[in-house]
C-alpha cells in the first residue's frame, strides 16, 4: 500500500517532503530541511547584528602545548629572538590558564599580562605573531595601529581592532572574547614629543586613551563590518576582559632614549652601574618601561602592557641562517618552485654569503634577502621551464652578474 503523503516526513518550516530536499534533520516534534537551516541562520544573524552566540571550544590544559613546546615550534620558523620567543610562549600559556580558571573558586584571580615587543623593523615581530597563530587554540588576528584615529576623525575607530577578531571567530562573540589580538606598529600612536601637546593630537594620545579601554577590559561596541561606526550599523558588544593583546613596534630612535637613561644612571648616583658593560650594538636589550614613556606612550598604556620584551637586530650569522634554515626559508621555497618543474635546484654555498653581503651592504635587512634572491633568479625562472634541464646550479659568478644588472634602488624600496 502506498504511504499516505501526510505520514511522510516533511520539513516543519517549509513543508517540503524528504525526497524534495537534500537533508532533513529530525527534531523532537518536527523536522527541518537544509534550506531552512540556512535561512534560519541568516535570520538569527540579522537579528543579532551579525553576532551568533555559539559554543566555545573546550580547552584542556593537559593537551595544550607547554611553553617549551610553543617555543620549539617558533624555533622552526623564526631565527634567534630567544627573549621574545620565551616571553610569548609563557604569555600564551598563561592566557590559556586564565581562560580555564574557575570563577569564584578562591580569591586569587589571575590577571592578564598583555605583551609589548620592541624591535627594529624587519627583525621578526610580525613573523613571530603569524607563526604563533598557527598553533593557537583560540581566535587570533593581526591589526595595524597606523589606521587608527580618534573617533570622529579620518581613519578607523579603535573598536575596529576587534572587528577582525569577531570575523575570525565567525562572529561567535564568546569565542572572540577569549582571543588574542596582535597590534602591529603600536609606536605609530605614540605622542609626538615628550610634552603633552596643546593642539589636538588625533593619532596619538586620543587613540591611546581609546586603546587603554580595550586593554583594561571593558565592554565595547564593535562595528561588525569594521571601519567607521555609523548609526544604521548594529553594534556587537564585546567584553575585552579576557582578550590578550600583544603589541609590537619598531620605536625608531628609542635606542637613543635608552642610551640617555643608561648614561645618566652611570654618571649619577649608582656606582655599581659603572662596571656594567654596555653592548652599544644592541641597545634594545636594555629597554625599560620608562623608555616607552620617553618615546610617547602614556603611562597608563605602559602599565597595561606589563610584559616588555625586545627583538635583537639581525647580524650576519642571523641573516645567513634566515636564508636557509627556517622551515619555509626563502631558499627552500625556490627549491620547491623548481622541483615543480622537475628541476633540482642547487646553490653554490658562496652564493649565500654573497646574498648576505649585499643585504648588509645596502642595509636591506631580512626583508631584502627575498628581493635579492628574486633578482638573481628572475632570468633563470623565465627561461628554464621551457628547457629540458633536470638540474640547475646557481653559481657565484651568475649571482654577481645578475646583481650587476639589477637596479639596487628598487631593492632598497622593498
Ligand atoms: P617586523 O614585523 O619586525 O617588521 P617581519 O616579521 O615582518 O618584521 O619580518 C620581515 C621578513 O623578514 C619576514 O617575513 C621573514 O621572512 C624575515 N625575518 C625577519 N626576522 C626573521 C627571523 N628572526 N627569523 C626568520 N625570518 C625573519
Amino acid at each position: 500500500m502506498e504511504e499516505k503523503s501526510k505520514d511522510r516526513k516533511r520539513c516543519s518550516f517549509c513543508g517540503r517532503l524528504e525526497n524534495e530536499v537534500s537533508l532533513l534533520i529530525t527534531g523532537l516534534n518536527g523536522y527541518i530541511c537544509n534550506n531552512c537551516v540556512f535561512q534560519a541562520y541568516e535570520i538569527a544573524q540579522e537579528a543579532m547584528g551579525g553576532a551568533i552566540k555559539g559554543n566555545v571550544k573546550e580547552l584542556n590544559l593537559k593537551e595544550l602545548p607547554k611553553p617549551k613546546e610553543i617555543k620549539a615550534f617558533l624555533d622552526q620558523y623564526v631565527i634567534g629572538q630567544e627573549d621574545a620567543k620565551r616571553y610569548l610562549s609563557v604569555s600564551v600559556y598563561n592566557h590559556y590558564k586564565r581562560l580555564l580558571q574557575e570563577n569564584g573558586e578562591d580569591d586569587v584571580e589571575i590577571e592578564k599580562s598583555n605583551i609589548i615587543m620592541v624591535g627594529s623593523t624587519g627583525t621578526g615581530k610580525t613573523l613571530l605573531a603569524r607563526t604563533i597563530a598557527k598553533i593557537l587554540n583560540v581566535p587570533f588576528t593581526i591589526v595595524d595601529a597606523t589606521v587608527l584615529t580618534e573617533a570622529g576623525y579620518v581613519g578607523e575607530d579603535i573598536e575596529s581592532i576587534l572587528t577582525r577578531l569577531l570575523q575570525v571567530a565567525d562572529y561567535n562573540v564568546q569565542e572572540a572574547e577569549r582571543g588574542i589580538v596582535f597590534i602591529d606598529e603600536i609606536d605609530k600612536i605614540a605622542r609626538k614629543g615628550d610634552n603633552p601637546s596643546i593642539t589636538r593630537d588625533v593619532s596619538g594620545e586620543g587613540v591611546q586613551q581609546g586603546l587603554l579601554k580595550l586593554l583594561e577590559g571593558s565592554v565595547v561596541n564593535v562595528p561588525p563590518q569594521g571601519g567607521r561606526k555609523h548609526p544604521e550599523q548594529k553594534m556587537i558588544p564585546v567584553n575585552t576582559k579576557n582578550i590578550l593583546f600583544i603589541c609590537g613596534g619598531a620605536f625608531d630612535g628609542i635606542e637613543k632614549k635608552i642610551a640617555q637613561r643608561l648614561n645618566t644612571h652611570v654618571v649619577g648616583y649608582n656606582a655599581v652601574q659603572n662596571t656594567l658593560q654596555i653592548d652599544k650594538s644592541n641597545m634594545m636589550q636594555y629597554i625599560a618601561p620608562q623608555d616607552l614613556k620617553s618615546f610617547g606612550l602614556i603611562p597608563e598604556i605602559i602599565g597595561r602592557l606589563p610584559v616588555l620584551t625586545y627583538l635583537n637586530p639581525l647580524d650576519r650569522p642571523a641573516l645567513r641562517s634566515i636564508l636557509t634554515e627556517p622551515k619555509n626559508s626563502i631558499v627552500k621555497q625556490y627549491i620547491k618552485l623548481f622541483a615543480m618543474d622537475g628541476i633540482d635546484l642547487k646553490f653554490q654555498s658562496e652564493v649565500y654569503e654573497y646574498i648576505v653581503d649585499k643585504a648588509v651592504e645596502y642595509k636591506l635587512g631580512a626583508r631584502g634577502l627575498r628581493s635579492i634572491v628574486e633578482t638573481i633568479m628572475m632570468d633563470v625562472m623565465f627561461d628554464i621551464p621551457s628547457q629540458s634541464a633536470k638540474e640547475y646550479e646557481v653559481t657565484l659568478d651568475y649571482a654577481k652578474k645578475q646583481m650587476a644588472k639589477a637596479n639596487i634602488s628598487r631593492l632598497q624600496m622593498a
